[in-house]
């Protein structure tokens, strides 16, 4: 029975790949690839050529039954997204559950993640943290979000297109206002950035210098003080409170 071989690459820097990603990738019979034409450069900077596929989000359960038909017959498999952790806000969940659900041999390639990457340098508490992908793309969805995430003490960690960064954070300044935030832009890249402040201080330095609103991010959030939990808690119970005695519940 073959492999499929779940294979981190890398986010910006190529020299991020590891000498096993290139070796197993110069080893299988296939790379399912979440666009082919992408992954294709990284192929021809290691020197190699090998038969691609794609796999993406609106081809990936019917690609199930194909791929898990070349594993029966022996052939290994990498599976790769544009850049980083595959599965990570990226194709592969769909592929990797029927696999694992058919008993097919799964190896991880660990690597490059941009929100490990952003975490590992931003100096936020990282025992606990809650990574909560992409933020919805409009307001309403996104504010209700943030508004469910309002009281988790755990840093909390978003990644975000430049299209939407100064709308995500004037959110994130009406729902968290006053925390701390990192902003984590361009990682590995020739530009990357770490910006700290509160949502209200990076849209004010973007406004001075909009360069600082291009490229990709990964934005951390400091996570609730047990003390803003337990004046939520309070104003609940008072919520609760008075509900009961509108409703003649005694008390
Ligand atoms: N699978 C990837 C990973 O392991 O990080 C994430 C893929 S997701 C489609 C792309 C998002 O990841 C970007 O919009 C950005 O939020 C974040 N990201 C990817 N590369 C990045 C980089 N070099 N610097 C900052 N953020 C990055």
């Amino acid at each position: 029975m073959g492999t499929l071989y779940v294979v981190a690459t890398p986010i910006g820097n190529l020299e991020d790949l590891s000498p096993r990603a290139a070796r197993v990738l110069g080893g299988v019979a296939l790379i399912a690839a979440e666009d082919t034409r992408h992954s294709a450069r990284l192929l021809r900077h290691l020197g190699l050529s090998v038969p691609m596929l794609s796999l993406h989000e609106h081809n990936e359960a019917a690609r199930v039954a194909q791929l898990d038909a070349r594993l029966a017959a022996g052939e290994s498999i990498a599976l790769v997204s544009d850049a980083g952790t595959p599965l990570i806000s990226d194709p592969g969940f769909v592929l990797v559950r029927e696999l694992r659900a058919r008993g097919r041999r799964i190896v991880p390639l660990p690597g490059p993640c941009a929100l490990v990457a952003a975490l590992s340098a931003a100096g936020l508490p990282t025992d606990r943290f809650l990574f909560s992908g992409f933020l919805p793309a409009k307001g309403s969805g996104r504010r209700g979000r943030l508004e469910a995430l309002a009281r988790r003490e755990e840093t909390l960690v978003f990644y975000e297109s430049p299209h939407r960064i100064r709308d995500t954070l004037a959110d994130l300044d009406a729902c968290l206002g006053g925390r701390r935030l990192v902003l984590a832009r361009e990682l590995t890249k020739a530009f990357e950035t770490f910006l700290d402040g509160t949502a209200a201080e990076l849209l004010e330095r973007m406004a001075t210098d909009p360069d600082q609103a291009r490229g990709e991010f990964v934005i951390m959030v400091a996570g609730a003080t047990p003390r803003e939990d337990e004046e939520a808690a309070a104003v609940d119970a008072d919520a609760l409170l008075s509900a009961m005695l509108v409703e003649g519940v005694g008390v």
